[in-house]
């Protein structure tokens, strides 16, 4: 069977030619849906989650849109949160800048002086979090009358965390007609009306129909009572088959406290969460996907869309306390094909969540090989721990963990 390039979707040679220099020979399944779409300038709303080429499914055909002869912003891409902004920016920007666009990313937390002095320059392709881009807007910085197009990025998670109503003053400030793109993991109503209200005849997909995430993602679970939880954390971590593992807390004060009881047994820790100055937040992503970092602790700011493709383990220290969040922090791993391991510390607290994943996404982790044979209680062996043989798996943990639970939160 020949395989589909992104020339036989409408992308263009010289595009073209830049994405197979940076190893895009081939277009996803999710390049394939949207890319003629977004080219034939139609609105979409994408149900989907990222690890698929969602994001260059979006940038390919809005950085061939751009008109190089205009030096105005023509595309805005929305994001909630700053590492989604700025990871955005790179993905935009390997293939964007060769091609002779000019991208640019703008946040909160970061000077403003040069963020001005940049915007002025020229844009053409802009990537930013809501509040500052509405300061700016707001000091008449900036006019989005070239505007041709509009990427809301994870509105949902906008929503959640408040920015729904900014985006819809960004959407209202621009006047003239454009393209509108949303993209979305779930539909709440807030979400539905904000389309509705603005998007006309888009064309409805759903980009990952099975949301229990990739086959080569593989779920475990350690139950497990609070005080136990350091010492079997410092066993997972000590398996030799880890890349990079991503731990997720559910607070800060949690992220900070287990950092500081594993950074001396484990040199290649450090951590990161929303409360951290923006420039160090920075620093740290990176030094991460450059692997100076082995294991990152962290809050939910990592859970969506964080894209580092070396990341094997995904660790939840503390149990999410929504099923959707134990599925964006799981899809950290296993990107685009890859094998990846989730495993999460259990306690009594947490079985009713561990439930929902179960009934809602069809995730049914299976006991950590050598860990409290309790765990079954979560679910049979079935298709999701299929990715590899449990004894395959790094070293028995010692059967050492105390069955007596305590509240951990
Ligand atoms: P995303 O779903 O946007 O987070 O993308 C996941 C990863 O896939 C990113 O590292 C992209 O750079 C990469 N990627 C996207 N499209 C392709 C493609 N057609 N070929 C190879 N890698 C890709």
């Amino acid at each position: 069977m020949i395989e589909e390039n992104f020339t036989d979707l409408g992308i263009n040679d010289e595009l073209a030619a830049i994405l197979k220099t940076k190893g895009f020979e081939h277009p996803t399944p999710i390049q394939k849906q949207t890319i003629p779409l977004i080219l034939d300038g139609k609105d979409l709303i994408g149900q989907a989650e990222t690890g698929s080429g969602k994001t260059a499914a979006c940038a390919i055909p809005l950085v061939q849109q751009v008109d190089k002869s205009i030096n105005d912003i023509q595309t805005l891409i929305l994001t909630p949160t700053r590492e989604l902004a700025l990871q955005y920016l790179d993905e935009v920007s390997s293939f964007g800048t060769p091609y002779g666009v000019t991208p640019f990313v703008i946040y909160g937390g970061f000077n403003k002086g040069i963020h001005l002095a940049k915007l002025r320059s020229g844009v053409q392709i802009l990537v930013a979090t809501p509040g500052r881009l509405i300061d700016i807007i707001y000091n008449h910085y900036l006019t989005l009358e070239n505007l041709k197009t509009m990427v809301i990025d994870e509105a949902d998670e906008m929503l959640k965390i408040g920015f729904i109503e900014d985006v819809d003053f960004i959407k209202s400030c621009i006047v003239q007609k454009h393209q509108t793109l949303l993209f979305s993991a779930t539909m709440p109503p807030p979400i539905k009306r904000l389309a509705g209200k603005y998007m006309k005849d888009a064309v409805h997909i759903k980009l990952n129909v099975d949301q229990s995430g990739p086959s080569s993602l593989t779920h475990y679970v350690i139950h497990t009572d609070s005080r136990a939880k350091d010492r079997q954390l410092s066993m997972l971590l000590a398996q030799k088959e880890i890349a990079q593992a991503i731990v997720f807390c559910n607070t800060r004060t949690r992220v900070k406290s287990l950092y500081k009881s594993l950074q001396d047994k484990f040199s290649g820790a450090d951590y990161l969460h929303g409360g951290m100055e923006q420039n160090l937040r920075t620093r740290i992503m990176d030094k991460f996907r450059a692997k100076k970092i082995k294991f990152i602790i962290t809050t939910d700011v990592m859970a969506r869309g964080i894209d580092v493709r070396s990341v094997s383990h995904i660790i939840n220290y503390d149990f999410p306390k929504t099923s959707e969040s134990y599925v964006h922090r799981t899809g950290r791993t296993a990107r685009l094909g890859k094998e990846g391991t989730a495993i999460s510390l259990i306690t009594r607290s947490d079985k009713e969540i561990l439930k929902e994943v179960s009934e809602k996404y069809g995730i049914n982790p299976v006991a950590f090989p050598g860990s409290d044979a309790q765990a079954g209680d979560s679910g049979s062996r079935q298709r999701r721990a299929s990715g590899g043989s449990a004894e395959g798996r790094g070293p028995r943990p010692r059967r050492d963990y105390p069955r007596k639970t305590q509240r951990t939160q």
